[in-house]
């Protein structure tokens, strides 16, 4: 950590700051330049933070110069992680599409989409029981009925699921149900408590970013489910709120290359909820692959103009084939497979 003082900080307050620093238990090495002194305190970090110098007298500010995260870091872990979901592998050569609705409605169409999603060749299944809506008066997802109609559908295809969950009361649920990724949603990235509660379990984890959460925030989010032991987590960009209204979200396909070089774990995107156009979709994807993500989550409904819920960005079936088909090519251009 470095603690920058004021160009008119006095000898006694350079002293104060050394001394709270050698009190914690640290040494420290002082660099007296022509306008600044910078105090460097030495040894671990994470037992400092700017609260406790930046209010001094005479400091302008303080800073961390390791990074906070630590377990997600690539730092830590220079190999890409490779997080297993029943076989199937996500973060290495071997892309991952994930498809399904947006959400869980009823037997018949969870029974067509898993169908669908195997014969496109998708090795994993989405669908969500518990929706995050913007209004509290539109449809709000099936709960545990729909829960168990998505595993039955996906069993039918030994498909893998994926699902968000939202409250922590439901994790008991969702082990039992044998969710087998659990998807942390984007409203919920920084549901400090959630992240506790999956970080202390062994499942898999997608967790979005944020709406306006920075990659920081993002590392960090992912730092508190690897800190409670859970070391299988996979970031999923879904899209930035920013001042442009022509489209849902901005696909921040910058995140991609930024996230393989910050973190060991893998990245996925999902191109449904950034466009919120299904047209958009498949370009997306395809610039997703091409700059290095190791997999999609998609939305794709039997008959989308019938979806219960993101009606206007589920791809059809067969938008769905052909999507995968162009994938192919892009994923060989760069090494890799579908
Ligand atoms: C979803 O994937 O169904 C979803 C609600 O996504 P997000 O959290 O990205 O809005
Ligand atoms: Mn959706």
């Amino acid at each position: 950590m470095i603690i920058v003082m004021k160009k008119t900080a006095t000898e006694e307050q350079i002293d104060s700051v050394t001394e709270k620093i050698k009190a914690a238990g640290h040494d420290t090495n002082i660099s007296r330049g022509t306008n600044r002194i910078v105090i460097g305190a030495i040894g671990d970090e994470s037992k400092l933070t700017p609260e406790m110098f930046d209010p001094m007298p005479g400091v302008e500010f303080s800073m961390h110069i390791v990074k906070q995260y630590k377990i997600v870091s690539r730092e830590s872990h220079t190999t890409n992680s490779i997080i297993d979901i029943r076989g199937i592998p996500i973060g290495g050569k071997q892309i991952q599409v994930i498809a399904g609705p947006c959400s869980v409605e009823t037997q018949a169409q969870m029974d067509l989409a898993a169908q669908q999603v195997v014969a496109s060749g998708c090795r994993l299944m989405r669908g969500g029981a518990f929706k995050p809506r913007t209004s509290p008066y539109t449809f709000q997802g099936t709960g545990v009925d729909g829960l168990k109609i998505f595993r039955t559908a996906a069993d039918k295809y030994h498909l893998p699921i994926v699902t968000e969950l939202m409250d922590v009361r439901m994790l008991d649920t969702f082990l039992e149900q044998d969710v087998d990724l659990i998807q942390i949603g984007t409203r919920n990235m920084q549901n400090f408590d959630l992240l506790k509660e999956v970080g202390r379990i062994n499942k898999p984890v997608i967790l979005k970013r944020g709406l306006s959460a920075t990659i920081a925030e993002w590392l960090m989010a992912a730092e508190y489910i690897a800190a409670g032991g859970n070391h299988q987590i996979i970031f999923c960009e879904r899209g930035i709120r920013t001042f442009e209204t022509a489209y849902r979200n901005v696909l921040d396909i910058t995140c991609i290359p930024v996230l393989k070089r910050e973190t060991h774990l893998p990245v996925i995107i999902d191109p449904s909820h950034a466009g919120g156009k299904s047209w958009m979709v498949p370009a997306l994807a395809r610039a997703a692959i091409a700059a290095g993500a190791d997999g999609l989550l998609i939305e794709m409904h039997p008959n989308p103009c019938e979806a219960w819920c993101d009606s206007d960005q589920a791809l059809s079936p067969q938008e769905l084939n052909q999507l995968m088909e162009s994938l192919n090519d892009i994923a060989r251009a760069i090494g890799r497979s579908i």
